[in-house]
């Protein structure tokens, strides 16, 4: 039996962005001792990254604004899979949350009657994304650790103790949600730096890991994004809802190659930033579908108007959801009409004064100047999709932010699926993750004070079994079991390009049959290999060893999505199938849900070579009649199906 250090709390938040943060400030203020678990660095994480802004209809910049629009915009955006209640919560709470950031600190950018400052994005029917410049994710990041900082120092005054009821464990990775029978008692976690395990023990775990984009080649995603949270939470037994469904964000840098893929935000569009193919079209035009054709303006002059006078104008095409931007994008380099470095052009130099440019989008001035040498003020920067966003996650209950099946465990922010249904609209990020990691937070330290006096226990078993998986790279000279059959271990770098290269090529924007099919040999063939993923050295900061783990994570959410993806055959959202490339109304109410195979929440029962992924589809609730009312029925019938429209 290993010896791995204990601790106990009453809630354990896994991830530290802004969903794990604010999840964190809410238990600890509801009584609950906290402690958050993050992989980076405290500060570290996607969150900070987030460019434009935060969606909230507070109707500063137009008065016509109200939740129930919003709701309307985010239920178009999904194309009409949202989880509604989550929809409909987050539409009604978002202007909340802004103002409690602003009571807790954050300097948002004002209009010039004082009010917090509204920018427009994709999608959203009137300018709604409170900023800060093109920096909000780091004001956001900012006035959380700030709060955190705060609820610490007023313990330290009752306790003694800064970190008696809310403590930060940073550069850890938990690798194991722990059990006491079906319900939650805990994690297993390893220190990066020293490769020292431990464990945290407690009745409620929240998972607010993130992202997945590291299992694409082409990614705005950073080094952390592995889809832990929604492996750890498929391994602890909860199910993976609509994993299909993967944002490729239109705007990434295509040039240099060492950063393609880093985003280059929506806020360049939303400030008047137009896309051109080669030929200097502004093709867009030719790329409303159906379902939005009323919504947007059919003449380059009508949206220029709309920038000054939105009442009486629409909207430009490249204000359209993420999806059909980026669909149209891959669509004009394909047909030839493409960038020199196989991405289109977006401008902004020849439509704001340099100085608004470098006021208004100050950091992608520095980026494309630092990065590829371009001056956004002066010339075309060059862009293509990359993968950004994944909005299938962890199934949860959407008042409570439960996860289903598994008591005491919780999601929030991106790694919980539902709220954004079948593609996100940009700025819906920022807000989900404070509506519901309040809501996780408050509901997961409810949940542990109703379990005072009957703790769940964490067994020494599972521990050591949960430390022997984690040690396993350092002895893999054969396959799992132990047998040395002479074969040398695989490099666990190699494995992850290679999955990468897959998920890119074969599991990507535009998707068909046969390479989804070829992708799931190509997941089983590397399942197999990653058994004997093995690295040289020891546990101090070994980056190689760290990645071996990682790996069993990617490939679980990798077969998610490639399995979600060949079962729906239609194009909805952030799926589409050139084999079945339009709307099927009768998949507008199933839920594809994927369930670890192995009952006993291993992953030794199951055969990789047949896969780890059993998927069950599953009816959605009806939409309730008071929320449908808010739409008309002429649009409705776009999305509905008979029976649903007929109710
Ligand atoms: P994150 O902020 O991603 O944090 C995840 C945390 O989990 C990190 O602390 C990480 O270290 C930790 N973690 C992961 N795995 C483990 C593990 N195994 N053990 C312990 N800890 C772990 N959205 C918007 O709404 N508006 C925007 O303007 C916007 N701009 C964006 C720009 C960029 C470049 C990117 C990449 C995203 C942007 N988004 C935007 C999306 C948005 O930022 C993210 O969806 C959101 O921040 C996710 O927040 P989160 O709290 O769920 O997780």
């Amino acid at each position: 039996m290993s010896v791995v250090e204990r601790q106990e709390w009453d809630v354990v938040v896994v991830g530290a962005g802004g969903a794990g943060l604010r999840a964190a400030i809410e238990a600890r203020e509801r009584g609950a001792r906290t402690a958050v678990i993050c992989k980076s660095l405290f500060g570290k994480a996607h969150t900070v990254m987030a460019e434009g802004g935060i969606a909230a209809a507070m109707a500063n910049a137009n008065e016509h604004d109200n939740w129930q629009v919003h709701f309307r915009d985010t239920m178009r955006g999904g194309k009409f899979l949202n989880q509604w209640r989550m929809a409909e919560l987050h539409a009604q709470e978002a202007p909340q949350r802004v103002w409690e950031l602003e009571t807790w600190g954050a300097l948002f950018d004002r209009t010039k009657d004082g009010r917090i400052s509204q920018r427009n994005f994709g999608g959203h029917e009137y300018p709604r994304l409170a900023h800060v410049g093109d920096r909000t994710g780091l004001e956001l990041i900012r006035t959380l650790q700030q709060k955190i900082v705060s609820l610490q120092q007023q313990d330290k005054k009752e306790t003694g103790d800064y970190e008696s009821r809310l403590k930060v464990y940073q550069e850890c990775t938990v690798t194991r949600i722990l059990k006491d029978g079906s319900r939650v008692s805990g994690v297993f976690a390893y220190e990066r730096e020293t490769g020292r395990f431990f464990v945290l023990e407690a009745p409620s775990v929240v998972v607010s890991t993130g992202g997945i984009g590291k299992s694409f080649k082409v990614t705005s995603n950073s080094w952390e994004y592995t889809g832990d949270g929604h492996a750890l939470a498929l391994l602890a037994g909860a199910p993976l809802l609509n994993m299909e469904f993967v944002q490729f964000h239109p705007t990434g840098m295509v040039w240099p190659p060492s950063v393609k893929g880093i985003l280059v935000t929506e806020s360049v569009r939303g400030d008047g930033g137009v896309l051109r193919n080669s030929e200097g079209k502004r093709f867009m035009f030719d790329y409303i579908p159906d379902v939005f054709k009323e919504k947007y303006a059919e003449s380059e002059e009508e949206g220029d108007r709309w920038y000054e006078d939105p009442d009486n104008n629409r909207r430009p095409p490249e204000l359209l959801p993420r999806d059909e931007v980026a669909r149209a994008i891959n669509a004009e380099v394909k047909a030839g009409r493409g960038s020199p470095h196989g991405g289109v052009f977006l401008d902004v130099s020849t439509r704001m004064p340099a100085e608004v440019i470098r006021r208004r989008l100050p950091s992608m001035y520095h980026q494309f100047k630092e990065l590829a040498d371009v001056d956004i003020t002066a010339e075309a920067m060059e862009v293509g999709p990359t993968c950004h966003y994944v909005m299938g996650g962890i199934a949860v209950e959407s008042d409570t932010a439960a996860a289903r099946g598994v008591p005491g465990l919780f999601a929030a922010g991106e790694v919980a699926g539902g709220m954004h249904g079948s593609n996100r609209l940009g700025g819906n990020s920022l807000s989900d993750l404070l509506v519901f990691g309040r809501r996780a937070g408050w509901h997961a330290a409810e949940y542990a004070a109703a379990r005072a006096f009957e703790r769940p226990e964490v067994s020494d078993m599972q521990v050591d079994t949960a430390a022997a998986e984690a040690l396993r790279p350092f002895s893999a000279e054969g396959p799992a079991g132990g047998e040395d059959d002479g074969r040398p271990p695989e490099n666990p770098y190699t494995l992850h390009q290679e999955l990468q290269q897959a998920m890119n090529d074969l599991v990507g924007i535009i998707r068909r049959e046969a390479e989804m099919e070829q992708a799931l040999e190509k997941l089983a063939d590397l399942r197999v290999r990653a058994r004997r993923a093995g690295v040289e050295g020891h546990r101090q900061f070994n980056p190689g060893w760290h990645l071996a783990l990682d790996l069993r994570n990617m490939l679980l959410v990798s077969e998610c999505v490639a399995r979600a993806a060949l079962e729906r055959t239609e194009s909805r959202g952030g799926h589409t199938r050139e084999d079945h490339p339009t709307m099927d109304r009768k998949w507008r109410n199933i839920n594809l849900l994927c369930h670890l195979a192995d009952p006993t929440g291993g992953l030794a029962a199951t055969d990789p070579e047949r896969g780890q992924i059993n998927l069950v589809r599953e009816t959605t609730e009806p939409v309730r009649q008071d929320l449908l009312a808010l739409f008309d029925k002429e649009e409705l019938v776009k999305y509905l199906a008979e029976e649903e429209l007929y109710q």
